[in-house]
């Protein structure tokens, strides 16, 4: 297999990483003492310089994030890691977690200095178990260590990490849902504005950034935001981990420049499609994301490339489909997902969610009406860019794709009331 780029997940396969003294003996935590010996504006713009971009879906830059967060308030300002990694497709946080919580730990302190937080969360999602269990001993050995807590580092800097386990809800990665539910709260997504940066956890100008992003940071510290620009594209800088599962021979996280192209991603690391069929369509950023058709294999996996061909990059949760996939069944699946994780505080998403499942299972089961497809576009659209959160919009976006792309596999089972592909279609086939 060709070799990936490592950067944030440097030094993944030393045994012992996850432990404090084999991530000091490896150089861990010398970012965090740069950091510290700097003015925290200066750290703010060396991550600018860097380009770095929000790992967690939106890819908003991290530095002009930070400097986004409110001054001269009267309350504390608060930075939260977003580690509630639920995407369908996504799994590389846990990863991090569960193999490099220190650099998770020093990026959450650096990046706590660098935007004058003296308290910093990590919100970690119900299911990650080990993940948490990780994490929390890193702090733990941070705190014994003198590397946080009071006097960091006999600096005089003072910042607490505090580790929040979710209860397992996918809405609790939306921002403000995530405040909420830190708080002791529903994770009900709260109105905008006012933004977290300035008024978050407990109306505390706040900064939220995901896993990935903050364990880059001290990479970026460590070698300067220039290098870091110089990998990548031009407007899409650094590394990037991509997930991919699906139907592919090696699913896993793969770290690679930005802009590699997909069909590299999917060939050279995840060992090509099962069985060596052809790929029928991919998800590139996870379930949220727009399909692609194969015939966009060769786009490069940057921010930039993946919205021109119709889609986003996401949390590049690379979701594999090969040929013998039925398209309706897919993406039944993925809306039952959204359907049960909607929280119900918006009709549009609460009872439009349920009525794509029921139109969809009545498709897949061989029940569909002719105007079953029209009707699932009119419900898409009642939902999308009219709920409250973005999780609405991303319940629709499987199915709008997949009807532009795919229709004629929404037709076949109108007219035939079975699968045009797969095992399925084969033995429907055979016994006439
Ligand atoms: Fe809740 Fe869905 Fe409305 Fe978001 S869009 S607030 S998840 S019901």
């Amino acid at each position: 297999m060709a070799e990936q780029m490592r950067v944030v997940t440097k030094d993944i396969e030393i045994p012992g990483i996850d432990t404090l003294a084999v991530y000091q003996a490896h150089g861990g935590y010398a970012a965090l003492r740069k950091a510290l010996a700097m003015e925290p504006v200066a750290v703010m713009e060396e991550v600018k310089i860097s380009g770095l971009r929000g790992r967690g879906g939106a890819g908003f830059p991290t530095g002009m994030k930070w400097s986004f967060l409110a001054k001269g308030s009267s309350k504390p300002t608060y930075l939260a890691c977003n580690a509630d990694e639920s995407e369908p497709g996504t799994f590389k946080d846990r990863m991090i977690m569960e193999r490099l919580p220190h650099r998770l730990v020093e990026g959450v302190l650096i990046s706590a200095y660098a935007t004058g937080t003296k308290t910093a969360f990590i919100y970690i999602r119900g299911e990650l178990k080990q993940a948490a269990r990780q994490v929390g001993r890193a702090i733990q050995e941070a705190y014994d260590a003198g590397l946080a807590g009071k006097n960091i580092m006999g600096t005089g800097i003072d910042i607490d990490i505090i580790l929040h386990r979710g209860a397992g809800a996918y809405i609790c990665g939306e921002e403000t849902a995530l405040m909420e539910s830190l708080e002791g709260k529903r994770g009900y997504p709260r109105l905008k504005p006012p933004f977290p940066a300035a008024a978050g956890i407990y109306g505390g100008p706040t900064v939220i950034n995901n896993c990935e992003t903050l364990s880059t940071v001290p990479l970026i510290l460590a070698n300067g935001g220039a290098w870091y620009a110089g990998i990548g594209t031009e407007k899409s800088k650094g590394t990037r981990i991509f997930c991919v599962s699906g139907h592919v021979n090696k699913p896993g996280n793969y770290e690679l420049p930005m802009g590699t192209p997909l069909r590299t991603i999917i060939d050279d690391y995840a060992g090509g499609v099962l069985g060596g069929k052809r790929v029928k369509a991919i998800i590139p950023g996870g379930s949220s994301t727009p399909m692609l058709d194969a015939s966009k294999l060769d786009i490069p996996m940057d921010y930039e490339s993946v919205a021109a061909a119709g889609s986003m990059l996401g949390a590049a949760g690379v979701i594999v489909l090969d040929e013998d996939t039925c398209i309706v069944g897919a993406v039944l699946r993925m809306t039952e997902f959204y359907r049960d994780e909607s929280c119900g505080k918006c009709t549009p998403c609460r009872e439009g969610t349920y009525w794509l499942v029921e139109l969809l299972e009545r498709l897949e089961h061989g029940g569909g009406r002719g105007s079953d497809i029209a009707l699932l576009r009119d419900i898409c659209d009642n939902i999308s860019g009219k709920s409250f959160c973005p999780l609405g919009d991303a319940a629709t976006s499987s199915i709008i794709s997949s009807i532009k792309l795919f229709a004629d596999e929404y037709l076949y089972h109108v007219t035939q009331g079975r699968c045009l592909v797969g095992e399925g279609a084969r033995q429907a086939i055979a016994a006439h």
